[in-house]
């Protein structure tokens, strides 16, 4: 079993489908970072365009709608900026179209830490969902990039040659209540997190509900490692 010590990382990249997946996931971890001095950044791969279930609303509309409030939130844990890529929400697929855009937001961030969903969740019988697809596909496409294809400079040579070198990331955080061997402490910024998500209000209508929930389950997920609070991952931390 590994040994794992609380992270330090100087340059943090969240890699997520949607706008607010990241902060459902991790936004206490990527506010406790970003107070410990790193700088985080966002990658949303999809345009948001079908979260809603207001049959008034178009989704040109909540695309804009969306992005304005994935950048309240990344202003509210501390972040330093969020880059989209405007694919069409419900519909992403694995391509390497796709791979070659997030292998050139990681050579140009340079993370030493990654943050992405867990692409082996499939479903929950115990919580009782599906896992979105789109979660499937963003999540499975960060870890490929991450590696090998972040790392090799003769994979996309034609970003090589514009100047975005090779990129190893040490550290890999994959979002993961149920089974993760790793626990963040988020003591202190789970009020950041709980703003994070009021930020997201198109998403969610009764911000109270998700606070109790958030906090039950931060409070489990902490008791693992003696915080009071925490946020659970899965930690991979890269010898290649
Ligand atoms: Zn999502």
């Amino acid at each position: 079993m590994p040994d794992f010590t609380p992270l330090k990382p100087k340059i943090v990249l969240g890699i997520a489908a949607h706008p607010d997946d990241l902060d459902f996931g991790a936004a206490g971890t990527m506010a406790a970072f970003a107070a410990s001095g790193a700088s985080v950044h966002y990658l949303i791969i999809t345009d948001g365009s079908k979260g809603s279930s207001n049959t008034k609303i178009s989704s040109a509309d909540l695309i804009k709608i969306r992005e304005k409030e994935q950048r309240r939130a990344v202003k509210i844990i501390g972040g330093k900026g969020v880059e989209f890529l405007g694919y069409p929400d419900g519909e992403l697929e694995i391509t390497m179209q796709l791979k070659r855009e997030v292998v050139k937001a990681i050579r140009t961030v340079r993370p030493d830490v990654v943050v992405t969903m867990d692409p082996s969740m499939l479903y929950s019988v115990e919580r009782g969902f599906i896992n979105h697809p789109d979660h499937r596909a963003a999540s499975q496409t960060a870890l490929d990039a991450v590696f090998p294809l972040a790392r090799d400079h003769l994979t996309f040579p034609e970003l090589y040659a514009q100047g975005y070198n090779p990129h190893k990331t040490k550290t890999v955080l994959l979002i993961n209540f149920d089974k993760g061997n790793f626990v963040v402490d988020i003591s202190e910024t789970f009020d950041k997190k709980i703003d994070a998500l009021k930020a997201h209000a198109s998403q969610i209508p009764n911000i109270r509900l998700v606070k109790e929930m958030f906090e039950e389950l931060a409070r489990t997920v902490g008791q693992r490692s003696g915080y009071k609070l925490g946020e659970s991952f899965v930690r991979i931390d890269l010898a290649n």
